[in-house]
């Protein structure tokens, strides 16, 4: 250990708070150095001259002065009026309540912004909500009269959200006499689950011609019958009454689904 490090250390050796280890470094250090020692001794003698100062008496006056200022204020307090009620429970609810009230405004605060930020968002609900009030209207003037055939204005007016861009069969074609025919229980290789996904080109007349087979049917003569309905007769309602384009691609996608539940 460097001379150094032990006067550093040695104020801390004089009050032995040292760790063992360090102190037998210091003690060790302080056998071979004269310096050291000296330096030692000096802070020992420093310490035991203040040690030895005389401690300083306070003025004789000074605690009967603190006494009479303690007496004057307490004659005071028992002078002053006591708080009413009404302070003393205004005193007794100010800390409590504060809290509250700040959480309070605060949520009122909050609402309030968040109102103003979902504002818009109301206005588009109600405006979705005016929208499908209209349309229920729509449907109220042509109600199902189950005694008629669906004719394709009726049937296209119903799908008037989405005949843009979906044509709607037409509902007297060979089209959705076979989609009816799919959902029959079948025997045969039609119960099992036999997916189809072609493409077709609907025309503005309301025909339509396969386009391309995307996924063919493990029962062939499925694909050969749509095939068939597509061209046999008008598969679609004109575009007329869809107001979709006049020539449309779409994609069908025929998905036989197992219900069993037969309750409904
Ligand atoms: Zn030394």
């Amino acid at each position: 250990m460097s001379c150094q490090e032990t006067t550093q250390s040695l104020s801390y050796y004089v009050d032995d708070e040292l760790p063992p280890a360090q102190r037998t470094l210091v003690e060790s250090h302080l056998d071979s150095c004269p310096v050291c020692r000296a330096e030692l001794e000096q802070l020992r003698t420093l310490r035991n001259s203040l040690r030895q100062l005389a401690r300083p008496e306070p003025p004789p006056v000074l605690i009967p002065a603190i006494n009479d200022a303690l007496m004057i204020e307490a004659a005071a307090r028992r002078q002053s009026p006591t708080p009413n009620f009404r302070e003393q429970l205004m005193s007794w609810i100010e800390p409590r309540l504060m809290p509250y009230t700040v959480g309070s405004l605060a949520s009122v605060i909050l609402f309030t912004a968040m109102l103003f930020g979902l504002r818009p968002h109301f206005i588009a609900l109600r405006e979705a909500a005016r929208q499908t009030d209209s349309a229920v209207i729509i449907e109220r003037w042509t109600p199902y009269d189950l005694t008629q055939p669906v004719t394709p204005e009726i049937y296209s007016a119903r799908r008037a959200p989405f005949a843009e861009q979906s044509p709607s069969l037409n509902p007297g074609g060979a089209l959705a006499t076979l989609t009816g025919n799919y959902a029959q229980p079948r025997i045969g290789p039609f119960q099992e689950g036999d997916d189809m996904i072609v493409v077709a080109d609907v025309f503005s007349n309301g025909t339509a011609s396969l386009a391309d087979v995307v996924q063919a049917p493990r029962d062939r003569q499925m694909l050969a019958d749509f095939e068939v309905a597509l061209r046999q007769s008008t598969a679609f309602v004109p575009a007329s009454l869809d107001r979709r384009p006049d020539t449309m691609r779409v994609v069908f996608t025929v998905q036989k689904v197992d219900v069993r539940d037969r309750s409904f």
